[in-house]
């Protein structure tokens, strides 16, 4: 296959279409759904299908330009500054094998339709709280939501994945076929090759609930007595998230999270112990359909401005974790812990490159950055974070939960690092495809 040998022959090519600077369109084709993000591309391809993506990165390799993927933009970090960004949108489609519990997805579909597809057939997909989350950027970078206290990453579930390496070559990886490129996109994120499709393994979920109990910040040092308690001793089949959120205007309150793998009446036992702290003030618990798990946390659909950073941590119990809890947050909207273990700190011996999350819990900080003001002060509080856990973090965190700014080094260990890097330097010398957070420098 020969390259395309400028952007007018690349876009009499495409099936879909080319987008420069000053065309209509190209504005908001370069915009992410993460607005704090100003992404300085030097052209947009709104690839059509799998041979769209091959040309544009037999272009971007013959012109010694670089190519960056994206499906919504909820990932975007800056990187893709001087690329020409592949939006992978239109590859949207979602096949699925009831029998086999399989689901065949185009990198450009989000969680929503995965779930859509599924939930029908009593299965779902390893998704997080926010089903217009794109699979692909998600699933690249690890994956970790409601199911992955019993099921694992969303990375470890993944069958086979159809890329276009960093050569332009179409082909699919597998644990047999080039088995290295599909342990490294299995956790590593998307600096190694294009990713067009992925077929991923689906589970059988019977019951499901979920749902949120919302105090006073007032009460948020007894309901994080309660938290540690009830989290140190549940089933796997629980997973609790507890937050202290504090919007503009709004009284300040702490929101537990719940979903449970099971029936509303089990859930609403394991939960009782949370009933010993008074005042709530909302308290829903209830089945829960696997199309609308984003119901649980209802994070924001439409694009949005903000800033985050994550820990993982080896415990709940300092006083420091207290102190974060019991003070005010701002500028920062809200704070949250993730209770993790179960499956996550138990990979089979086939998993991706993330390989065990060991850490028990999960710290998320996480701030509205509409103008750059407040966007300086969220970030200045973020920065701070790590200090004001005091020796709590662990220092290594999934891809998925990287900001913008921190390397995949802060997500590996240094032999798992180092062999990424490798690969990276042996598959993609150029510099031909570049993820969120590249695996050099
Ligand atoms: C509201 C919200 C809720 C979230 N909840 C969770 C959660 O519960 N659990 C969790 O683990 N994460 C969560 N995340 C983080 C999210 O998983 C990451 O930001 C992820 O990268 C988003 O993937 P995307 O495809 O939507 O984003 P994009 O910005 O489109 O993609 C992110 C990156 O993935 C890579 N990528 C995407 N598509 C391709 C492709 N076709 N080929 C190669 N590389 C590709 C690229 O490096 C790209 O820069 C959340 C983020 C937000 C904003």
């Amino acid at each position: 296959m020969t390259a395309p040998t400028s952007t007018e022959t690349l876009a009499d090519t495409l099936h879909g279409r080319l987008l420069r600077p000053g065309d209509d369109a190209f504005a908001r084709a370069a915009t992410p759904w993460n607005l704090a993000v100003r992404q300085r591309v030097d052209a947009v391809v709104e690839a059509a299908d799998a041979d769209d993506v091959a040309a544009t990165v037999r272009f971007a390799r013959a012109a010694g330009h670089a190519v960056a993927a994206q499906s919504t933009g909820h990932g975007a970090t800056g990187e893709a500054d001087g690329t020409i960004l592949l939006r992978t949108g239109r590859l949207d489609h979602v096949e699925v094998d009831r029998a086999a519990r399989v689901a065949r997805v185009g990198a450009g579909a989000r969680w929503a339709d995965v779930q859509a597809a599924a939930a029908p057939h009593g299965l779902t997909g390893l998704l997080g709280s926010a089903p217009g989350v794109g699979v692909a950027g998600y699933t690249l970078g690890g994956g970790l939501g409601w199911f992955s206290r019993v099921f694992g990453l969303a990375a470890d579930h993944v069958r086979s994945i159809d890329v276009v390496d960093a050569e332009g070559t179409p082909r699919t990886v597998d644990a047999t076929r080039d088995p290295d490129l599909f342990w490294a996109l299995r956790g590593a994120g998307g600096d190694l090759a294009v990713v067009t499709a992925l077929e991923l393994g689906l589970e059988p979920v019977p019951a499901f609930a979920g749902g949120r109990t919302v105090w006073p910040a007032r009460r948020a040092g007894e309901v994080l007595a309660v938290y540690r308690e009830v989290t140190a001793a549940a089933p796997r089949e629980l997973s609790l998230w507890l937050s202290r959120v504090e919007a503009p205007g709004a009284p300040a309150v702490v929101v537990l999270h719940a979903a449970f793998l099971g029936d509303a009446a089990t859930a609403r036992d394991l939960l009782s112990p949370f009933a010993a702290v008074g005042d709530a003030v909302a308290h829903e618990i209830g089945p829960v359909a696997l199309d609308a798990v984003g119901g649980i946390t209802a994070d924001p659909t439409d694009p949005a401005a903000g800033r985050s950073r994550a820990e993982l941590l080896t415990g709940v119990d300092s006083g420091a974790v207290e102190h974060l809890f019991t003070s005010p947050v701002a500028p920062l909207l809200m704070l949250q812990l993730r209770h993790l273990g179960g499956a996550l700190a138990e990979p089979g011996p086939g998993a991706g490159a993330l390989g065990a999350v060991t850490e028990p819990y999960l710290l998320y900080g996480f701030g509205l950055a509409f103008e750059p003001g407040i966007s300086t002060a969220v970030g200045d509080r973020l920065a701070r974070l790590t200090h004001d856990l005091d020796g709590v973090a662990s220092g290594r965190k999934p891809v998925t939960f990287l900001a913008p700014g921190e390397r995949a080094a802060a997500a590996f260990d240094a032999p798992t690092l180092a062999r990424l890097q490798d690969l990276k330097r042996a598959r993609d010398p150029q510099g031909t495809v570049r993820g969120n957070h590249p695996l050099l420098g």
